[in-house]
């Protein structure tokens, strides 16, 4: 699934593409949208920003109408310059927003829908985002406080892929953080103090932001998907397994995340 990193990184290059330029055209491929007049809608609109909040991108476009995209597992925007082949088939477009130099594609859904600006900012699905884990203001106490709100039997690992939690993170970064803060992603939340909690983020927070910063390219993984090789601390072997309602799977040492 595509992490915060992979989503500000989109929202950056669809930004670079559409922000201010003339649109030349859109088009809803997809069925699901044949009926909805996008193109009518849209005409003459240009585009004011584009942004991510957690793992939502919002194409804003003057007069009061967003697009709201979420990729789940599937989706994916892809930004061409006129005469490259698409990253992906064309039958799986369910978006296309041309420009004099681009073509802007969102692939696969499953989220899309445009809505008013009001109504993104009582969207619940947003309203209920916590902090933005890559936002330059990230806010520290109000992701503290959200996460005491919570079940404090969870796993600091499970709880910090609630993204009512801490929004943008996911699977890798979940992993990667609690190995770098030396904390078991295991531990319940009422045995985490604040501070071990407050370590994950700090740890992960520039690594992520670099990673939006080039594009949505994570490096330096130690533990993810790493399971049966040793740990690079301390070369005890890294442990996967499922956590969570979803069964998400977690890659941690044993050994120095204890
Ligand atoms: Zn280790």
């Amino acid at each position: 699934m595509p992490e915060g990193d992979t989503i500000h990184a989109a929202a950056r290059r669809v930004g670079d593409a559409l922000v201010g330029k003339p649109i030349l055209s859109i088009e809803t491929p997809h069925p699901r949208h044949a009926m909805d007049r996008w193109p009518e809608r849209l005409a003459g609109r240009s585009v004011r920003a584009v942004d991510a909040q957690g793992k939502h991108l919002l194409v804003r476009f003057e007069g009061d109408l967003t697009l709201h995209s979420h990729l789940r597992m599937t989706g994916w925007w892809g930004v061409y310059p006129h005469g490259r082949r698409w990253g992906r088939s064309p039958r799986r477009a369910w978006l296309v927003i041309r420009t004099d130099e681009h073509e802007v594609v969102q692939f696969d859904g499953p989220v899309l829908e445009l809505v008013t600006d009001s109504r993104t900012r009582f969207d619940r699905r947003l309203a209920m985002l916590g902090p933005d884990v890559i936002a330059d203001d990230f806010d520290e106490r109000r992701f503290l406080a959200r996460l005491r709100e919570d079940d404090q039997s969870r796993g600091i690992g499970d709880a910090l892929l609630d993204q009512r939690n801490l929004a943008g993170i996911g699977n890798v970064w979940k992993s990667e953080g609690c190995f770098r803060a030396g904390l078991d992603p295991w531990r319940r939340l009422d045995a985490v103090s604040d501070e071990e909690a407050l370590a994950v983020v700090r740890e992960v927070r520039p690594l992520m932001r670099a990673s939006a910063e080039r594009g949505g390219h994570p490096r330096g993984i130690q533990v993810y998907d790493r399971a049966g090789r040793p740990c690079p601390r301390c070369s005890t072997t890294i442990r996967a397994r499922g956590q969570g309602d979803d069964n998400r799977t977690t890659y941690w040492c044993p050994a120095c995340q204890a």
